[in-house]
């Protein structure tokens, strides 16, 4: 036995022993645990997983383990997820925190930060949100408004977020704010980690079309914050926001996107044998998607082998944001399309695929929309000419 199939069959032995029955399976609404300050766990065997998970770093299995991390290689790390896979295990944290604001501190963060962060996140203690989009800045995220001046060894911060996915719930939020009016836009930015219990601060939930109260709109009026909490140098707060939207987009790029199920499988159970013979273009539509789900899946193997070989995704991230996010918008709409007029029912047993279907289209807005991942793909990955 080498010694990566030493590892896997280690950690196959450690999840049948420790990841609970209840956190196997398909993920519903409220098996996601968000953590933070506030956080009431929906049952025990969602805290013991946590604390399990967490014990062992494997909810960041590849940050160094002197920062709470599981100290795994790429390969290992691997490994773990597609062990967790095997047995549906849930994903123990649903982090901001581990997804983005983590990988950002290892690159810019100085020690103290990292010693003062990290660990709290792998154990899932802070409730992070990203503060990054403003009414008058989105794909325009460098027009953004929201003022830090420095005053003595504090940077008094005013303005406002926007579109902040769960700021209302969230303990801390990692953001771009205006530290340089005077400086090229790009250059007077800095990146500042925020208290949201800290007075001055006032979020409220934006309602959704699918009734879910998922964004808020975050309002600062002279909100005093420390000014060790700049990750990375002042005015340089757009590098570490580029760089962590790599890993944003690589993370809504690489979602399961709910793929549970084939399409076909979901037609033939829906329409029956006949039902789908007398659909002649349905079944073609569905044979195309089936095709580019394919080239969807070798894309990430291929992204996948050269994460574990140490090479690093870069503006590719786009490309999977952009491809597993269009694909999964065409699969609800192929869905809605086997349904019929029963896919608009919200009160049957189906209902779940048209407010699906609206967070797809929502997905592919966040992290940047498609039009953005499209101009990032032609300058950066294929480095075709600009205009
Ligand atoms: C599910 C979801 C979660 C989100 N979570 C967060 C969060 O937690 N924190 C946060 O800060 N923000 C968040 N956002 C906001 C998101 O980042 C912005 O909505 C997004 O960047 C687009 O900005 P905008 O809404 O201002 O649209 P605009 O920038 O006004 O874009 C409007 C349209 O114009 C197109 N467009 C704009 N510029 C160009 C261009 N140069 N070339 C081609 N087309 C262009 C866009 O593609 C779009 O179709 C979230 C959004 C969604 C949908």
């Amino acid at each position: 036995m080498n010694e990566m199939d030493g590892f896997r069959a280690e950690v196959r032995a450690w999840l049948a022993e420790n990841c609970p029955p209840e956190k196997r399976g398909q993920m519903g609404e409220d098996d996601h645990c968000f953590g933070g300050r506030k956080w009431v766990f929906k049952n025990e065997a969602q805290r013991v997983w946590l604390e399990r998970m967490a014990a062992r770093g494997w909810t960041a299995p590849e940050w160094p383990a002197e920062y709470g991390g599981g100290g795994l290689s790429p390969a290992q790390g691997e490994i773990l997820r597609r062990e967790m896979a095997r047995i549906d295990a849930h994903s123990p944290l649903t982090s901001l925190g581990i997804w983005m604001l983590g990988p950002a501190l290892l690159r810019f963060g100085t020690e103290a930060q990292k010693r003062k962060y990290l660990p709290g996140i792998v154990r899932g203690e802070i409730w992070w949100a990203q503060g990054y989009s403003e009414p008058n800045a989105g794909s325009d995220l460098v027009s953004l408004q929201t003022k830090a001046e420095l005053v003595g060894d504090e940077y008094i911060v005013s303005g406002q977020k926007i579109w902040t996915s769960y700021g209302h719930k969230a303990d801390c939020l990692f953001g771009l704010v205006r530290t340089d009016p005077d400086k090229p836009r790009h250059e007077g930015l800095s990146f500042l980690l925020i208290d949201l219990t800290s007075p001055g601060v006032a979020a409220s939930p934006l309602r959704l079309i699918s009734g879910n109260e998922h964004f808020s709109q975050i309002f600062f009026d002279d909100v005093h914050v420390p000014a060790e909490n700049i990750v990375g140098t002042r005015g340089r707060g757009w590098d570490v926001a580029k760089y962590l939207l790599l890993f944003e987009r690589q993370m809504i790029g690489s979602m399961r996107m709910g793929e549970t199920v084939r399409l076909s499988d979901f037609a033939l159970a829906h329409l029956g044998k006949d039902g789908l013979a007398a659909e002649p273009l349905l079944r073609a539509r569905i044979a195309e998607f089936d095709l580019e789900m394919a080239a969807f899946e070798t894309l990430v193997a291929r992204y996948t082998e050269e994460a574990m070989a140490g090479v690093a995704l870069g503006a590719k991230s786009s490309m999977l944001k952009y491809f597993g996010t269009e694909l999964n918008v065409k699969r609800h709409e192929l869905m809605l399309s086997v349904l019929g007029t029963a896919g608009l029912d919200m009160d049957g047993g189906d209902a779940k695929i048209a407010t699906d279907w609206l967070g797809a289209l929502a997905n592919r807005i966040g992290g940047g929309t498609s039009e953005i991942q499209l101009n990032v793909v032609a300058k950066r990955v294929l480095e075709l000419p600009g205009g």
